[in-house]
């Protein structure tokens, strides 16, 4: 259990960067991973009247408000129109139509979990993200950063008519995944991500015809849920899939 001693809804982002410089201090988004954890909180820092729950569409990207659902992501029909399924099946095994209206998409990017489906998903796209204070950086680039307290504003992706496929392996419907994989195809550049391996998901660049082969390109671990051989083995089967479903434009 956690038990948070302050509540502020700042007024601007300074003041909440400010207040989140120190550690006792927490910035919340949905909360639900958050309020797992044990520990005191002493000010917990709400953002949502600062910060977008919105997606929004310009010519040329998505902007997608830190504060946003996951529900919001599974269901928008721009982005389902743009991109195709990957949305919803990058969400729809996170635990539950409740849960996802809750989570935001700001904490799933933020915390970089290992098991991430969400940021595994993102990193097939040209995303990028918005800090407070470093600006717009690619988040191929941001997941590599030392963990730091800046705030994150938005996530934008390029709306430039990619569509991507998202695979997950689970022991069971709703659990954590086991392992996680998508892949896009642009301009005969294809970008792979695997994660939950159970290391955070990475992206590398391949093409169609060696994509099945570029499972040796990642590392794999064991954990409870599948040894290192086992994960090895269920990428090589997840990026068969995904090379058919690109091949066959079944996205
Ligand atoms: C039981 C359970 C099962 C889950 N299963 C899955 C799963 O199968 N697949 C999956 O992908 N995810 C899963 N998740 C993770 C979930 O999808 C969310 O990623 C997670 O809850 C974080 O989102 P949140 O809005 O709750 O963030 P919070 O819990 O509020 O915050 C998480 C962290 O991010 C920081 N933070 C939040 N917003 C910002 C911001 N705007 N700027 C800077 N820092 C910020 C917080 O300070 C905190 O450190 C699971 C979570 C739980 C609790």
């Amino acid at each position: 259990m956690i038990t948070v001693k302050n509540y502020i809804k700042p007024d601007t982002l300074e003041a909440a960067y400010e207040l989140n410089q120190k550690r006792a201090n927490r910035i919340i988004g949905g909360m639900m991973w958050l309020r797992m954890g044990k520990g005191n909180i002493l000010t917990a820092i709400d953002l949502s009247g600062l910060l977008s729950g919105e997606i929004t569409e310009t010519d040329t990207d998505f902007h997608i408000g830190s504060m946003c659902t996951l529900r919001q992501l599974e269901t928008h029909p721009g982005l389902a129109k743009s991109f195709g399924s990957v949305w919803k099946e990058c969400t729809r095994h996170i635990v539950g139509v409740q849960f996802r209206n809750g989570a935001t998409v700001g904490g799933s990017i933020f915390g970089r979990y290992g098991f991430s489906d969400i940021l595994t998903a993102f990193l097939v796209f040209d995303t990028k993200v918005k800090l407070y204070k470093k600006g717009i950086i690619p988040l191929s680039e941001f997941i590599t950063m030392d963990r730091d307290r800046d705030i994150l504003e938005e996530i934008i992706v390029a709306k430039d008519g990619r569509r991507a496929v998202y695979l997950s392996e689970r022991r069971s419907q709703t659990d954590f995944p086991v392992l996680t994989c998508a892949a896009s195809c642009y301009e005969g550049i294809v970008l792979v991500s695997i994660g939950a391996r159970p290391m955070r998901a990475t992206v590398t660049e391949t093409t169609l015809d060696e994509m099945e082969h570029i499972a040796d390109a990642f590392d794999y671990g064991s954990n409870m849920r599948g040894s290192r051989e086992y994960r090895k083995h269920l990428a090589e089967v997840l990026l068969c899939r995904a090379k058919k479903a690109l091949e066959e434009g079944n996205v």
